[in-house]
C-alpha cells in the first residue's frame, strides 16, 4: 500500500516540464523549479511515510507553483496603513517625502560625491552632506547623523561615559520600543548607571548629591511610549544643563521622536522640540530620523562642536555609520525644514496637520464610492501619533467603517492584508475602520479597488 504510493508519485522531470510551471514561473531558472519540485517531493514522502495519503499530481503540481510564486514576490512591500497611526512602528515608520525619494533614487541609481570633495578632487567626509543643515535647523553648534537613534546613544555613552558614571532619574531609566532599555544601553557602554529619584519624582537636588569624581553625565531620557501622570516633578533642562555646567559634567539629552515643530498648533500636547533643548544648555542631544522628523531610519547627533567630533570619531562611530541612501533622504526631509515647508511636503506632518473635518470629507468620499458594495458608515475615531511620540495622545479623527454583508469582519481585514498592494485597517466589534489621515492621497485609487474587490469576493 504505502510502497505503491511512494511509486506512484510524478517524477521531478514530469512535474518541472508540465507547461503550467512554464507559464507560472517562466521567471526562475530550471534548477531553481527542479529544487521546489525535490521538496514538495521530500515532503510528500515524508507525509507517506507517516502514514497519511500521498498528495495527487495536482496538488504537488499546485504547491510547486504557489512556492515559486512566493519566492518571486518581494517579502518587504508597499502597504496602505489606514489604522490612524501615524508614525506605525510595524508599518515602518515614516513615509517619506517626495524629495527624499528622489534623492535616495538619485544616488542609488549610480555613484555619488558620498566621500569626495567636488571642489578639490580629494577625499571628502559622508558627514558633510548634513551638517550645515543640521546647524541651522536645531540651532545646535554640530552634528552628524549613524544608523538609528539606539546606537547614537549607545555611541553617546560609550565615548563619554565608559569606566565612569551616568545619572539617570529613576522615572527615565525605561524601556523604549522593542528592547531598548536605558539600563541595559548603559551597561553595553561601559558606564555605571547611577539612578536618582524614584518613579515619579525626582529633583535637582537628587542629581546634585549623586555628582561625585566619577560622574561623566547626567542622561534625561524622554518617555516616549508611556506617561507618569499625577503627582510627578522633574527638573528643566537648563536646570539640569545649569547643574551639569557648575560640576563640570555634560548633559545628554535622549529625546526620541525628533520633533522640531510645536505640536501645540494642531491640538496636541507639547512633544520637547530639538531647538528648546540646545537653546536650554543640553549639551548633545539624541534623535530618530524617522519618528516626528519624518525622515529616513537614522539617529541624530547635535551639540556642542567638541563633543560631536568625539563621539564622530569613537571607532564605534564606524560601525553605526548612516548609510548613503538614508543619508540622501534625511538630508532632503532636513531641507523642508530649512525652507519652512515641512506641514506640505513631509508626509507625517502633512497628516498631522489635517483637520477633523478634511478627514470626515475623505472618508466621506470613500462612502460614496463604496455605496452598494456594502453597508458603509464614517464615524468617529481618533488617530494617533504613535511610533514613540505623544503616548496616549490623540488627534479626532473621522473613519470609513465598512459592514460586510456576511458578517466577517476578520476575513474582511485578512482579504484586504493579502491583496497588492495589502491594506490594513482596524477591526473594531462588527466593522472594520479605515483611518483616510494616514492613507497618502496617491494611495487612494488602490484602496478603493481593493476594498470593492474584497467586498465582491
Ligand atoms: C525611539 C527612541 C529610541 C530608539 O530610537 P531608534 O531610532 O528606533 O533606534 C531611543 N530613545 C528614545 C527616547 C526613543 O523615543
Amino acid at each position: 500500500m504505502t510502497e505503491t504510493a511512494f511509486r506512484n508519485l510524478p517524477s521531478v522531470d514530469r512535474l518541472v516540464a508540465d507547461p503550467r510551471v512554464a507559464a507560472e514561473l517562466g521567471g526562475l531558472p530550471r534548477h531553481r523549479l527542479v529544487e521546489l519540485a525535490r521538496e514538495e517531493l521530500a515532503a510528500a514522502r515524508a507525509a507517506i511515510a507517516a502514514g497519511n495519503p500521498a498528495p495527487d499530481y495536482e496538488s504537488l503540481l499546485q504547491a510547486i507553483i504557489r512556492r515559486g510564486l512566493g519566492l518571486m514576490i518581494l517579502s518587504l512591500r508597499r502597504v496602505i496603513n489606514a489604522t490612524g497611526v501615524i508614525i506605525h512602528t510595524n508599518l515602518g515608520r515614516a513615509p517619506l517625502s517626495r524629495a527624499a525619494r528622489a534623492a535616495i533614487e538619485a544616488v542609488a541609481a549610480g555613484y555619488s560625491n558620498l566621500e569626495f570633495d567636488l571642489e578639490t578632487g580629494e577625499r571628502g567626509h559622508r558627514h558633510a552632506h548634513l551638517e550645515e543643515l543640521l546647524v541651522r535647523v536645531t540651532g545646535a553648534e554640530a552634528g552628524f547623523a549613524v544608523n538609528n537613534n539606539a546606537s547614537a546613544v549607545l555611541l553617546g555613552l560609550m565615548t563619554l561615559g565608559h569606566g565612569r558614571e551616568v545619572i539617570v532619574s529613576r522615572g527615565q531609566a525605561v524601556e523604549i520600543g522593542g528592547g531598548f532599555r536605558i539600563p541595559d544601553v548603559l551597561r553595553q557602554s561601559g558606564a555605571r548607571l547611577v539612578e536618582v529619584g524614584t518613579t515619579n519624582r525626582t529633583y535637582l537636588q537628587d542629581y546634585e548629591t549623586a555628582i561625585g569624581p566619577e560622574t561623566a553625565a547626567i542622561l534625561r531620557v524622554h518617555r516616549s511610549n508611556f506617561r507618569i501622570v499625577g503627582f510627578t516633578t522633574e527638573p528643566e533642562v537648563a536646570e539640569l544643563a545649569d547643574l551639569a555646567h557648575r560640576r563640570g559634567i555634560v548633559l545628554l539629552d535622549d529625546l526620541g521622536s525628533g520633533c522640531l515643530i510645536d505640536t501645540t498648533r494642531f491640538g496636541l500636547p507639547k512633544e520637547p522640540l530639538i531647538q528648546e533643548s540646545i537653546a536650554a544648555g543640553a549639551d548633545l542631544v539624541f534623535f530618530s530620523g524617522d519618528k516626528l522628523l519624518g525622515g529616513p531610519q537614522a539617529g541624530i547627533i547635535v551639540g556642542r562642536r567638541e563633543l560631536v567630533e568625539r563621539l564622530r570619531r569613537h571607532p564605534l562611530a564606524r560601525a553605526v555609520r548612516i548609510d548613503k541612501l538614508c543619508l540622501a533622504g534625511l538630508a532632503a526631509t532636513l531641507t523642508h525644514y530649512l525652507k519652512d515647508e515641512a506641514l506640505t511636503e513631509i508626509p507625517v506632518w502633512w497628516m498631522i496637520a489635517r483637520s477633523a473635518d478634511e478627514v470626515r470629507a475623505r472618508a466621506a468620499a470613500w462612502a460614496d464610492q463604496l455605496a452598494g458594495f456594502a453597508p458603509v458608515d464614517v464615524v468617529p475615531v481618533k488617530s494617533a501619533v504613535g511610533g514613540g511620540s505623544l503616548p496616549g495622545e490623540t488627534l479626532p479623527s473621522f473613519a470609513l467603517a465598512v459592514r460586510p454583508r456576511n458578517g466577517d469582519v476578520v476575513g474582511l481585514a485578512r482579504r484586504l492584508r493579502l491583496r497588492t498592494p495589502p491594506v490594513v485597517g482596524r477591526v473594531e466589534a462588527d466593522q472594520l475602520l479605515l483611518d483616510p489621515r494616514t492613507v497618502l492621497p496617491e494611495d487612494e485609487e488602490d484602496l478603493l479597488g481593493a476594498l470593492r474587490q474584497a467586498l465582491s469576493g
